[in-house]
């Protein structure tokens, strides 16, 4: 009974945890729009948080590189499950324009397990709010499997 309420709890008041692997900030510019009166995530329930251990979605913008891949790697792993992850933009998603630089391991998914890609460069709020939400629909399905 618990974890259907937890589960609905998540589901109707996500709480999202936002990370720059090391983007050009363009697509971090569109998140924190997405927490502006204009796109006003809040009015789904979305609320942005500082810390992993309390975040049900993680939205990750830019290039995935040698130095920050242990950091993104820990921020997922603090995270309670069920989580659900939003790799944003042409970096978050292949590396986009840093792709072949020699630092660089790729996009989110060459680290996590990524459950919604976002395209653009840079994403676009519209696309990303629409990206939350079928996270959302992923978080609902699935079962709760302990913290990690
Ligand atoms: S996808 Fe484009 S806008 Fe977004 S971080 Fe990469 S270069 Fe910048």
């Amino acid at each position: 009974m618990f974890e259907t309420i937890f589960a609905r709890a998540r589901r109707k008041s996500p709480w999202v945890l936002h990370f720059d692997c090391g983007s050009c900030n363009g697509c971090d510019i569109e998140v924190i729009a997405c927490l502006t009166p204009v796109y006003d995530v809040e009015r789904f329930g979305i609320i942005n948080v500082g810390n992993p251990m309390h975040a049900d979605v993680l939205l990750v913008t830019g290039t995935v590189n040698h130095r920050n891949k242990k950091v993104l790697r820990n921020l997922y792993e603090q995270m309670p499950s069920p989580r659900v992850v939003v790799a944003i933009g042409s970096c978050g998603l292949t590396g986009g324009i840093f792709r072949e630089s020699y630092n660089v391991v790729g996009g989110v998914d060459k680290v996590i397990p990524v459950d919604v890609y976002v395209p653009g460069c840079p994403a676009r709020p519209e696309a990303i709010i629409d990206g939350v939400m079928l996270g959302l629909k992923k978080l609902g399905e699935a079962k709760p499997c302990g913290n990690r």
